[in-house]
Parts: structure tokens; C-alpha cells; sequence
């Protein structure tokens, strides 16, 4: 298979991070494409928030349904309404927001779906930064699947990490930088409540999200 370097396929849900990876794969790549999972979250309403983001932007949009992989592990608070989230983590165990083998699966699908898109980069808004202890955030974890991935499939694919140095605030900075500061606003959905844009306020993804984004907007006004 012969793999295109101005393709680019994002791994994209709807929510800041990958919104943001996406204008940032818009800028740096001919085309690109987006591939969205149904994974068992509790909101739905996340996937048709992320199919009219990717309308706007023009660019084609997938869903895969991998519900499975939430069926797989129990007592994950995304997943499962009787749990209560966990705010941040406790000890050395990941928060119960964290869904074991997510990115590995999301990533790996990506993979086989480029491959037959003949898309050669791949993209993913996991941030080591604001590393909630989800250990598949992190860079040694995503170089090490790159490298698989390419094993497996014998091929040539390049994962980007375009937020893995950066913090909330910065990543804020980026969205403005690539001039959809208010989309990325107002459009995306990264509350655990289901609420878009500003939020609930309240869950653990709101109040990072604010945080960044009042840190960056004074940044802004000076
Ligand atoms: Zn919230």
C-alpha cells in the first residue's frame, strides 16, 4: 500500500483537544479526514457535536462503533452512570475516567483505516502535560505504538502529538493562533456532563478546561 504524506487522518471526538488537532492537520496537510468512535460514552450527543464540527470544517467524517471496548473492564466512571468520577488521581492507580486501552484501540483502528485510505500521518490530541495519569497519553507510550503499528502493517505511518508539550492554556493559544479560538469555544464538548462548550463548570474536564483558558485569556488581553 502506498501511503500519501499529504493525507492525514485525526483521531477526532469532538472536544478541544482534537478540534484543535484538527485545524492543525488542516494547516499542515492537503487532506484531511476524520474518524470518530462510539465507545460505550454515556454521551451520545458527543458524536453528532463532532460530525458538525467536521462539517464545518470540510472535512469527511467516519464513525466507528467500538463499544465493545468499555464492556471489556468495568468501574470506568465515563462508561458506567452509577459511578462517580473521580476528580484527579488518587495514589498511583489512573482516576476511574480512565478507559484501560482507549487510545491503543482508537489508534491501532486508525491505523488499518489509514492504510486503506492510503493516509500515511495520523493524529491524536494526547497531551503528557496535563497527564491525568492516563498512561496512554503519554509520548513514550504513542512512539512505542508508532513503531508497532508500522511493524505490524509494514509500513511507513507517523503519529503527530501536535499537544503533547503543551498545557491547557497554550493549547488554547494554538486554536487562536489557527483562528478558530471561538469554534473550539463554542462548538466542542470536553464536560463529562455532556454540556458543550463552557461546560458544567464543575466536572474534573471543565474545570481544566477553564482554568487553561482563563490563564490564557489574560495572557491574551496584556
Ligand atoms: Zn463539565
Amino acid at each position: 500500500m502506498i501511503l500519501d504524506r499529504n493525507k492525514a487522518l485525526i483521531v477526532f471526538s469532538g472536544g478541544q483537544d482534537s478540534t484543535t488537532c484538527l485545524f492543525w492537520a488542516k494547516k499542515h496537510f492537503k487532506k484531511v479526514y476524520a474518524l470518530c468512535f462510539r465507545y460505550g460514552q454515556k454521551h451520545v450527543v458527543e458524536v453528532d457535536m463532532a460530525r458538525n464540527i467536521a462539517e464545518k470544517a470540510g472535512v469527511p467524517f467516519e464513525v466507528k462503533d467500538v463499544s465493545f471496548i468499555s464492556e471489556l473492564s468495568s468501574g470506568c466512571s465515563l462508561t458506567d452512570s452509577n459511578i462517580k468520577m473521580d476528580e484527579e488521581r488518587i495514589g498511583v492507580a489512573p482516576p476511574n475516567t480512565f478507559v484501560p486501552g482507549r487510545n491503543l484501540f482508537f489508534l491501532s483502528i486508525a491505523a488499518v483505516y489509514a492504510r486503506e485510505h492510503g493516509i500515511m500521518n495520523i493524529v491524536t490530541g494526547v497531551s503528557q502535560t496535563d497527564f491525568s495519569g492516563y498512561p496512554d497519553c503519554r509520548d513514550s507510550f504513542i512512539r512505542s505504538l508508532n513503531v508497532s503499528l508500522n511493524l505490524a502493517m509494514e509500513e511507513q505511518f507517523v503519529i503527530h502529538t501536535p499537544l503533547m508539550w503543551i498545557d491547557k492554556a497554550e493549547t488554547w493559544k494554538l486554536a487562536d493562533e489557527l483562528g478558530v479560538f471561538d469554534i473550539v469555544r463554542n462548538e466542542t464538548l470536553t464536560c463529562y456532563n455532556g454540556i458543550k462548550g463552557d461546560g458544567c463548570g464543575e466536572c474534573p474536564a471543565c474545570k481544566l478546561r477553564r482554568r487553561g483558558l482563563e490563564t490564557y485569556l489574560k495572557i491574551r488581553k496584556s
